[in-house]
């Protein structure tokens, strides 16, 4: 294949992509959150630590709250969003999941903690937290103008998804599903990383809100960790799509399947083909497109599967049918 064709291809994939993130309202527009201006650390017997270690906009992050002393529930504010954790056996350490918007700017951000005590005391923490600056590229290309003019029986099939997505995204379990580190789901090439910027025709700007494995059609895809299945069904623009709900707050999306395997409602360990690789919807070509989503916020997947995480999954090996451990 030709440099020229393989530009080709890649143009076509990212107007695939543009077209998808901006007709279906899915680029962030999330407020700017203002770093907060002053410390006010209270003292509490509560230690914070996070991973990744270097945190930049458009991240997820996941926080280990340690307590002395046992604790019977833990909450957390961090940028506007509620952060759900979930503690060990013993109530000593805590887990919950969040992440910063690509908007974010960077700063110093506070996490705050509350949490009760088994003798029944409240307790408050606060700790800064600084958001680097993530490196994204930026890519210029031109697309026919056609693509960005969906006829009126496509504008209503994108308004009824609309519907349907804003209905799902706007549940939110708060309980952990997630269990053990992320894993991709294939083993395959990265096409496109997340965070890219794209201007078309020199004015119309997206930002790639997911991750591209390079795949050929019938690829199987494994959910990348435990959930519930939130959607599965066919969009316009994403094509045979898959939703999954991992508990606090956490979404993983699967776009442009050949092939559905799971049903709404259905639980998935980690592992278990969800569906097969394809091009359907708004895709030139066959590839997977996997998203993240917590609260709202879309966040680079390969953080998410960088992230050393506790917990034995409750993984279903392929082609066995069995689980092990959970
Ligand atoms: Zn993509």
């Amino acid at each position: 294949m030709s440099v020229l064709t393989k530009l080709q291809l890649r143009l076509r994939r990212n107007l695939a992509i543009l077209l998808l993130s901006v007709l279906a309202g899915t680029v962030s527009l999330g407020a700017f959150e203002t770093p907060v201006a002053t410390s006010n650390v209270k003292t509490a017997d509560l230690s914070v630590h996070w991973q990744p270690t270097i945190f930049v906009n458009g991240s997820p992050i996941i926080f280990r709250v340690t307590s002395s002393q046992r604790l019977t529930s833990l909450s957390g504010k961090w940028l506007g969003h509620e952060v759900f954790f979930a503690a060990d056996s013993n109530g000593k350490v805590w887990y919950g999941f969040a992440g910063a918007s690509l908007e974010t700017r960077p700063g110093k951000y506070a996490l705050e903690l509350n949490g009760m005590t088994s003798s029944n005391k409240e307790i408050s923490f606060q700790r800064r937290i600084t958001i680097g600056k993530g490196h994204y590229h930026s890519i210029v290309a031109s697309v026919p103008k056609q693509y960005t003019e969906p006829n009126p029986e496509q504008l209503q099939k994108i308004a009824e998804d609309k519907t349907l997505k804003e209905h799902a995204f706007a549940q939110l379990t708060p309980e952990q599903e997630w269990a053990g580190s992320f894993r991709p789901p294939v083993k395959a090439q990265i096409s496109d990383v997340f965070g890219t910027k794209r201007t078309f025709n020199g004015k119309v700007q997206s930002v790639h809100q997911g991750l591209d494995y390079a795949v050929p059609e019938g690829t199987p895809v494994a959910a990348v960790n435990a959930g519930t299945v939130l959607l599965s069904r066919s969009l316009f623009f994403e094509g045979n799509c898959v939703v999954l709900d991992h508990g606090q707050g956490l979404l993983t999306l699967y776009m442009h399947l050949s092939k559905i395997e799971v049903k709404e409602g259905e639980h998935v360990a980690t592992g278990q083909t969800i569906g097969v690789s394809g091009g359907t919807g708004r895709a030139t070509g066959p590839h997977l497109h996997v998203a993240v989503r917590w609260q709202g916020v879309y966040l680079n997947p390969a953080t998410l599967l960088s992230l050393d995480l506790p917990g034995t999954p409750a993984v279903r090996l392929v082609g066995s049918g069995t689980r092990t451990g959970r």
